[in-house]
């Protein structure tokens, strides 16, 4: 059950001048508070809160009462039946290493040893890995490093091992899980089990002490391979009780090899055999999570509710900072302000069992966003680390985000009278040829990706994170655990709550911004500067094969001028800005200057990653790959059998990027 509620823009045309917006802008920034953020996450993390079960359900309800009296116009409910996937509780998951006459001389753990405080909780979930299928697959263990395309490679092409009908072990970090368990299904393994090492998840200082993983802490999380479809048994349309369901067998993206997350310790024992058995058992059942807006333009700031436990960072940290967003905006509307554009806030649910509740209500309400909607903001976990600002968004919201942080203040300490900007700029500066502080590509695993990648919105993220020069340990070591409790923030990642107070400035500046402004602030120049870096890169990466190149005449020509095209059309469109009162029509233009990267075909095999300058990468889901049609014909091309073939298949995917940037440049020249 997702909860979403909006305020509506004005009935009437009776709008303020953005004058008078960038007051109420400084007061909306102003009234949100860092110990206001620490009451909401305080409430919302004394209980698990798993999607489909009964307090993930009074979560939303207390969440809509809460909405309500801040002053929201409407907030509503909306249920989907989606597909979920819990343990057995009466046969638990573990793995075993077994000897010759068949004893279990070592079994891991069921369960991790609960934190200080939380002894009498019921209903905490065990590690594992949502989705897998049943199955007590035995056989010898392989090592395969962190699971990636390449190490599955090397091992097989430099070491020569076979994993097929064997078990692989494999670490967590550097890329998305299910991606992993892909890997391991192609290579034709049985069984996979992923565990934590403290190399990446660091074994000094683990919780309570310090801010770690401790050994028998494990990482839970969904293994899916959805790309883009939702809930697994309805892809395209939403899961309402009416609604046809494929069987179990035709899922969208369901492993079939059984699948266990562990910890470090039970890891330990396991590495030293390398080999024989393991035993598994999981049920796959079916549970819940969503709404409709109003009017005319639509603003949206949403982020997940379901936690696999408590849920402290991830997602209630984003959630308190949402939460305190709809105070402040409610404090100015009992002011007399009224958002020039319908924002719209939304809490998903079952985001960690592959974005379900906020892919279910885009296809629910698809025709409308796809009219209608100006942006997208992310709000999962606030905050991965204690360092700086991470931003992730589509080129045209580059401007902005640098404008906003630059009216917020530094939550460091010692760093009273800095802005945001500036101190996020001196730990993180982009590239050595852009003096701006680094922001980066949406990727996915979180849910964004409906609305980016299916419908083109555009859309962005931002949260607090640790210094990518130093740490070494993907996510953060406690993520998807038992031990991601408010104690944790409290005590390690935001003891002022300024950093938190910081993520929800911006995030909260950003949809004011988007929503108040009168002309959109999207800056089609920005996206035009990055198009020319993507051609250039995507360019260089074919040109490692020019005998090929040559041979099959394979040429970047089509695209290159198709990136001039939306070069000048860019450059045009904002000279025009400067002198133009047809507002309505360049923030129409300005809208759905990101819809025009939508190929309604989709990508090969993926036909809900519709976006044709950025998808998920195939082999990442977390990481953002830019022209991921031609990325993909070109991965490993050597080694495909028909080089003719081949070939054949990453011209035709430069000549449909470049009659997509072609297309997307028309939309910006002055209508006839
Ligand atoms: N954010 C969740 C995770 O990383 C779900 C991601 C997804 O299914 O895309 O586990
Ligand atoms: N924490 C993940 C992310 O940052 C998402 C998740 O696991 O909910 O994208
Ligand atoms: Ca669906
Ligand atoms: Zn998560
Ligand atoms: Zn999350």
């Amino acid at each position: 059950v997702c909860a979403v509620g909006w305020f509506a823009r004005p009935t009437s045309s009776h709008v303020q001048g953005d004058g008078t917006s960038s007051q109420y802008l400084r007061k909306f920034l102003d009234e949100m508070k860092a110990s206001n953020i620490r009451e909401h996450l305080r409430k919302f993390t004394r209980l698990p809160h798993l999607a489909g079960t009964k307090q993930n359900l009074v979560y939303a309800e207390q969440i809509r009462e809460e909405w309500l009296s801040f002053g929201l116009d409407s907030v509503e409910l909306v249920p989907y039946d989606v597909l979920l996937s819990y343990p057995n509780k009466s046969q638990p998951n573990y793995i075993s290493i077994v000897d010759q006459l068949g004893n279990e001389v070592f079994n891991t753990s069921l369960a991790e040893p609960v934190p200080d405080g939380y002894e009498g909780v019921a209903d905490i979930i065990p590690p594992y890995s949502a989705f897998s299928p049943k199955g007590q697959p035995e056989g010898e263990l392989v090592y395969v490093n962190y699971g990636r395309t390449e190490d599955f490679v090397q091992l097989k092409r430099e070491m020569g091992i076979n994993v097929t009908g064997k078990i692989v072990i494999v670490r967590y970090g550097k890329i998305f899980r299910g991606n992993k368990v892909k890997n391991a299904m192609l290579a034709g393994a049985k069984g996979i089990i992923m565990f934590s090492d403290p190399a990446d998840y660091s074994a000094v200082g683990p919780y309570p002490d310090g801010w770690n993983l401790p050994g028998g802490g494990a990482q839970r999380g969904n293994v899916l391979n959805l790309n883009g479809a939702g809930d697994p048994l309805t892809p395209g349309y939403p899961a309402k009780e009416y609604t046809y369901r494929s069987n179990l067998e035709d899922g969208v993206g369901l492993p079939k090899i059984p699948v266990h997350p562990i910890g470090y310790h039970d890891a330990m024992h396991l590495l030293k055999y390398i080999h024989r058995i393991f035993s598994l058992s999981s049920t796959l059942k079916l549970k819940p999570p969503v709404l409709a807006p109003t009017q005319y333009r639509y603003v949206i700031l949403g982020g997940h509710r379901d936690a696999w436990v408590f849920g402290a960072i991830d997602p209630m940290s984003g959630a308190a900072v949402v939460h305190e967003t709809v105070r402040s905006a409610g404090k100015l509307l009992s002011n007399g302000w009224r958002p020039r554009r319908t924002i719209i806030f939304a809490s998903w649910d079952a985001e960690e069992f592959g974005l379900l509740g906020s892919t279910e209500w885009a296809e629910d309400n698809a025709k409308l966003l796809q009219e209608r909607a100006v942006a997208y903001i992310n709000a999962d976990s606030a905050i991965e680390g204690m360092y700086t600002l991470r931003v992730d968004c589509t080129p045209s919201l580059h401007t902005l985000v640098y404008d906003l942080t630059k009216q917020i203040a530094s939550p460091e300490e010692g760093e009273e009278g800095v802005s945001l900007y500036d101190s996020w700029h001196k730990r993180d500066n982009w590239t050595s040829d852009r003096d701006a502080p680094r922001i980066s590509k949406l990727g996915s695993g979180s849910d964004f990706e409906a609305y980016f990648i299916r419908l083109g919105i555009a859309a962005g993220r931002a949260r607090y994170t640790k210094d990518r020069k130093t740490e070494r340990y993907s996510s953060y070591p406690v993520y998807h655990s038992v031990y991601e409790t408010f104690e944790l923030v409290e005590r390690f990642y935001d003891p002022t709550f300024r950093r938190l107070q910081a993520v929800a400035q911006v995030r909260g500046g950003l949809i004011f911004r988007l929503a108040d402004s009168q002309l959109l602030p999207l800056d089609a120049n920005e996206y035009a500067g990055s198009l020319r870096r993507y051609v250039l890169s995507i360019a260089e990466r074919a040109e490692k094969h020019p005998e090929e190149m040559k041979m099959y005449r394979v040429t970047f020509d089509a695209l290159f001028s198709a990136e001039e095209n939306f070069t000048i059309a860019a450059r045009d469109f904002h000279v025009r800005l400067q002198n133009l009162n047809r507002v309505r029509m360049v923030n129409d233009q300005l809208m759905y200057l990101e819809r025009a990267f939508i190929d309604p075909l989709g990508l090969p095999g993926r036909p809900f990653y519709r976006h044709l300058i950025f998808a998920p990468s195939s082999h990442n889901k977390y990481a953002g790959e830019s022209f991921p049609g031609i990325y993909d014909a070109l991965f490993d091309i050597e080694s495909s059998a028909n080089q003719q073939q081949a070939w054949q298949e990453v011209k035709r995917q430069i000549s449909i990027a470049a009659f997509t940037v072609h297309a997307a440049a028309m939309t910006l020249t002055q209508p006839a």
